[in-house]
C-alpha cells in the first residue's frame, strides 16, 4: 500500500444512500407495515435478506439448533466440518507447513478480540479472556510483534487485555496506537503526536477523527430509540458505535433492524455492518481491517513481502477484510475461528478460542526450541 497516497482524507467521494442497501435489502422492505404480533418466520420472504444476514454473522449455537428447526444428527454436523475443512484446513493441523513458510521470516501476529481471544458472551462488559489465554498472548508478544485489531474501542479493548506489550487498533482499526520509538513513517497528516497512560510517547493515526461528533450523536440516538427494547445494548467504541441483539428476543429483530435503519438514513455518511449478533454503524471511510493490517506491517517496517509473514486470527465478518489483504497479496495466513462451516478468504481455519490459545502456544513452543537450538 502507498501510504503517501493515503495524506488525503480516506473518507469516500461518492456515497452510496445508506437507506439503498442497509441490512442487506431494500428499503422499500422495511416501509411495508410490519406485522406486531405474528413472530417473523425463517420462510417469509420479507425478512430473508435480513435474518441471512443476521443468522450467517451469529452462527447458532449448538444448544439452539433446534429453535431453527435444523435437525442434524450431531455424526451429520461433524462430517459438514469436517467436509468443511477440507477447504479450510486446521492451523493446529498445518503447523509444520507454516513453521516451513515462515524460515527465516520474521512472523507478525494479527488478533480480533471477541470470540477469537475471549468466548462470546452474553454480556460484552463480561467478555474476558481466561488466564491461559492472557498468558499465551503475553509469551507470544515476547517473540513476536503482536497486534490486537477489534472492533472496540482501543481504551476497552486495552482494559480487557492489558498488555503494555502489544500493538492496538481499535474501532475497527481506525484509532491505531504505536509506541513512537517502534514507528518509521511519522509524517503523516493522520498522525498525532501524544502520550499514553504510563507517560511514553505514541504515535495515534485515526483516519475518521472528524467523525467523533456525529457518532456520539448517533450513539445517544441509538440509546434513545432502543431503550424499550429488553435486551438490546448500545456501545459507544468513539469512531463507531454497536447495537448488540444478542440478548433480545428474534420476534424483536425486526424491531431493532427498523429502529436503527430510520436512525441511519438522516446519516448518509455512515454505514452498517454485521458482527455476531451485532449491528455496527460505522462512518463510510476506504478502511477497514485489512488495511490497518497493511498500515501496521509498513508503518513498523514489516511490509516487505520477502521477509515477513504475518498470520491474523479472527472470527467475524469484519475480519474478511483482512484475510482478503493477506490472500491477494499471497503475503501470510488468514486463520478463521469458528466452529461451523462459513465461506471465508482466510486459509486456515480453528474451531474456537481454546484452539486458539493451543495454536498460540505452539508458536511460543516452536521459538523456544529454535532459540535453543541456535544457542
Ligand atoms: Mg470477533
Amino acid at each position: 500500500m502507498d501510504l503517501s497516497s493515503m495524506n488525503a482524507s480516506p473518507v469516500l467521494a461518492d456515497s452510496s444512500p445508506i437507506n439503498q442497501t442497509i441490512l442487506g435489502f431494500h428499503s422499500s422492505v422495511f416501509s411495508r407495515s410490519i406485522p406486531k404480533k405474528k413472530p417473523a418466520k425463517l420462510d417469509d420472504v420479507r425478512f430473508n435478506g435480513w435474518l441471512d444476514a443476521m443468522q450467517s454473522s451469529s452462527p447458532p449455537r449448538k444448544s439452539m439448533l433446534k429453535d431453527i428447526a435444523i435437525e442434524l444428527a450431531s455424526d451429520d454436523n461433524d462430517l459438514v466440518y469436517y467436509s468443511w475443512m477440507l477447504k479450510y484446513p486446521s492451523a493446529l493441523k498445518s503447523f509444520h507447513h507454516i513453521i516451513t513458510r515462515a524460515h527465516k521470516k520474521k512472523i507478525v501476529i494479527f488478533l480480533d478480540y471477541d470470540g477469537t481471544l475471549s468466548p462470546i458472551v452474553d454480556d460484552p462488559e463480561r467478555a474476558f479472556m481466561s488466564i491461559e489465554m492472557h498468558s499465551a498472548v503475553k509469551d507470544v508478544a515476547k517473540y513476536f510483534p503482536t497486534a490486537i485489531i477489534s472492533g472496540r474501542s482501543r481504551d476497552k479493548v486495552y482494559e480487557l487485555v492489558g498488555l503494555t506489550e502489544l500493538f492496538y487498533a481499535g474501532s475497527h482499526g481506525m484509532d491505531i496506537i504505536f509506541p513512537a520509538k517502534d514507528t518509521i513513517l511519522i509524517n503523516h497528516l493522520n498522525y498525532i503526536r501524544s502520550m499514553d497512560k504510563q507517560g511514553k510517547e505514541v504515535n495515534l493515526f485515526q483516519p475518521a477523527r472528524e467523525f467523533i461528533p456525529m457518532i456520539n450523536e448517533v450513539f445517544r440516538t441509538l440509546v434513545e430509540v432502543t431503550k424499550d427494547i429488553p435486551g438490546a445494548f448500545v456501545e459507544n467504541h468513539k469512531f463507531c458505535t454497536s447495537v448488540h441483539y444478542r440478548n433480545v428476543d428474534e420476534k424483536s429483530w425486526p424491531m431493532i433492524a427498523q429502529r436503527v435503519h430510520d436512525v441511519l438514513k438522516d446519516y448518509p455518511r455512515l454505514t452498517l455492518t454485521h458482527g455476531r449478533k451485532v449491528l455496527e454503524v460505522r462512518p463510510l471511510i476506504d478502511w477497514d481491517k485489512g488495511k490497518a493490517v497493511e498500515f501496521l506491517l509498513e508503518s513498523l517496517g514489516l511490509s516487505n513481502a520477502n521477509d515477513v509473514l504475518p498470520i491474523y486470527i479472527g472470527d467475524d465478518r469484519t475480519d474478511e477484510d483482512a484475510f482478503k489483504v493477506l490472500r491477494e497479496g499471497n503475503r501470510g495466513y488468514g486463520i478463521l475461528v469458528s466452529s461451523v462451516p462459513k465461506k471465508s478468504k482466510a486459509f486456515l481455519s480453528l474451531r474456537d478460542t481454546s484452539e486458539v490459545k493451543e495454536f498460540l502456544k505452539s508458536l511460543v513452543r516452536w521459538k523456544e526450541q529454535m532459540l535453543n537450538v541456535d544457542s
